[in-house]
């Protein structure tokens, strides 16, 4: 099969105005869709539960998006088992015609981007050219994976051996879980999934409860274009009851998991566990968060780093593993840079995000809410409040983006993840104690270095220990085979979504002889 090379899908300007009436109705369209009720799908049967669980409109709570099912134990049971009976035939369905599946998914997505970013604007909160360009990623994910998947396919560069016919392949786990995180419900749901999936493996996928109506619509669309049925099972539910289960499950082969530190970690143990019945390892793929930092130096564009200290501390809400939430600025240039963070940050609209000019939204929910006012009121006691520190007006979890100035480098706000509108500042003495600042936390996933000096941009390309190092510019916005993206340390185990090797993960080597 011959297919054009991988190109980035361009991202749309909300500055021309036919963008902006598509995107407005767009949002109209969906918002007749809200409220509908999602069952769960086992095997191609869908199926009901009299419990569920709602996914809301963070601006508005009252707004429900999707009324789901709520899977159990015994529906963990039914959805594996659905994945081995379609496995023999999935997993020997040669690799184009996967890869082709692919294709008209990311064709669709392209098609509808519009509606499934206007979902995300209701369903977490995006803002529009968030929303648009996660629609964009997924887009990106899938035509990169079926490309890595037909290279794959082809690639057997072993060494010839006299009087034998050899072969090296590699050949799918079998049934596996994906279970992912609400903050980017498109793409990093259709990340893990397509790349399973093409690489001939079944998955059972468990979305996150916050943004479980985005992951129903993927799934539609996969079973649209042609995946079949007992290849992706649908799981709403709650994490702890089916999440769990799945990675307890003795038939599960993989789980491929992006979400918090804590539930990373719990799963990690209770995967290794060899169940009864059990014959094989789970192979298992963590992708957690972040504390990332933006180091800025005496000899830094200083507008440009206040313009991507801003972006990355507080697009989308701070709701980022890339967030660049800590800032470490040499001394020597912090009460220059300062005041132009804060300024660019009064400057910054906030509110319902369905208005394109706001691009600061409500956070996820009513627990993240509270979690991230405990922080601010850690902050007060650790740090110089600069900025914000209050919930904001509106029915909905809105949170003023928030600045801490004089931050101590192991201050809790400067060392744990929050996950939304806060920014801890931090003094260095100089570059080289900004790069060891940058690097004391036991995270690592993302990191910039502003500097116009080229041997410090060298000792930090050196020493900077982050899975996805950016120099000059903001330490959010990976490109999906630009920047292939995943972190070091308790960020995870370094996959490499929308890289090179990602697919790796789903497959297993297999070497053949034939005598001749
Ligand atoms: P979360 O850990 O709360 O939930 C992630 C998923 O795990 C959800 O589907 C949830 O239902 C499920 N889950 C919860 N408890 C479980 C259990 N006991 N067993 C199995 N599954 C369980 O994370 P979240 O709030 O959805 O997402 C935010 C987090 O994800 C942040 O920490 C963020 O940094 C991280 N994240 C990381 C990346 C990355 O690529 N490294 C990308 C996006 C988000």
């Amino acid at each position: 099969m011959i297919i054009p090379p991988f190109r980035s899908e361009p991202a749309l300007d909300f500055g021309e105005a036919r963008n902006r009436s598509d995107f407005q109705s767009a949002l109209g369209r969906v918002e007749g869709m809200l409220g509908r009720r999602y069952p769960l799908l086992i095997g191609g049967e869908r199926v009901d539960t009299e419990d569920g669980l709602l996914s809301y409109n963070p601006a508005h709570p009252g707004q429900v998006v999707g009324s789901h099912a709520s899977a159990n134990r015994s529906h963990v049971d039914q959805a594996v088992a659905a994945g081995w009976a379609a496995f023999d035939a999935w997993s020997r369905t040669p690799v184009e015609e996967r890869a082709l599946l692919l294709l008209r998914a990311a064709a669709v997505i392209r098609q509808r981007r519009h509606e499934l970013g206007a979902l995300m604007v209701y369903e977490v909160g995006k803002p529009w050219d968030e929303a648009d360009g996660e629609a964009a990623e997924a887009v990106d994910l899938m035509e990169w994976y079926a490309r890595q998947a037909l290279g794959l396919a082809g690639r057997d560069q072993m060494t010839p051996w006299p009087g034998e016919a050899t072969q090296f392949r590699y050949i799918p786990l079998g049934v596996g879980c994906v279970i992912s995180p609400w903050n980017f419900p498109l793409a990093l749901t259709t990340g893990m999934t397509t790349a399973a999936l093409v690489a001939g493996n079944c998955v059972v996928l468990k979305p996150a409860e916050p943004a479980s109506t985005t992951a129903s619509w993927l799934v539609d669309i996969l079973h649209t274009v042609g995946v079949p049925a007992g290849a992706l099972g649908l799981l709403t539910g709650r994490g702890e009851v089916v999440g769990e289960a799945l990675v307890d499950h003795p038939q599960i082969r993989f789980v491929a998991f992006t979400g918090s530190k804590e539930v990373g970690i719990r799963i990690y143990e209770r995967a290794s566990k060899v169940h009864p019945g059990q014959r094989w390892l789970k192979r298992v793929q963590l992708e957690m968060g972040g504390k990332n930092a933006v180091v800025v130096d005496e000899t830094a564009d200083l507008d440009l780093a206040a313009l991507d200290i801003t972006r990355s501390a507080f697009g989308f809400q701070g709701q980022k593993c890339s967030a660049g939430s800590r800032a470490v600025v040499v001394s020597s240039v912090y009460d220059d840079l300062l005041p132009r963070v804060v300024e660019l940050t009064k400057r910054i609209r906030m509110g319902d995000p369905i208005d394109p000019e706001v691009s600061l939204g409500p956070v996820i929910d009513g627990d993240a809410e509270e979690k991230i006012l405990d922080y601010v009121q850690v902050g007060r006691a650790e740090g110089e409040l600069l900025l914000g520190g209050e919930r904001a007006d509106g029915e909905g979890h809105f949170i003023q983006p928030t600045i801490f100035g004089e931050v101590a480098e192991e201050a809790r706000i400067a060392t744990e993840e929050i996950f939304g509108p806060v920014l801890a500042v931090v003094k260095a003495r100089n570059f080289e104690d900004g790069i060891r600042i940058a690097n004391r936390t036991e995270y690592g996933l993302t990191g910039s270095y502003f500097s116009r000096d080229p041997e410090r941009i060298a000792y930090a390309k050196e020493r900077l220990h982050v899975g996805n190092l950016y120099i000059n510019r903001r330490s959010t916005g990976a490109q999906m085979g630009v920047h292939p993206f995943g972190g070091f340390n308790m960020s995870g185990t370094d996959t490499k979504a929308g890289g090179p090797d990602y697919l790796l993960f789903f497959l297993q080597g297999q070497s053949l002889a034939e005598k001749l």
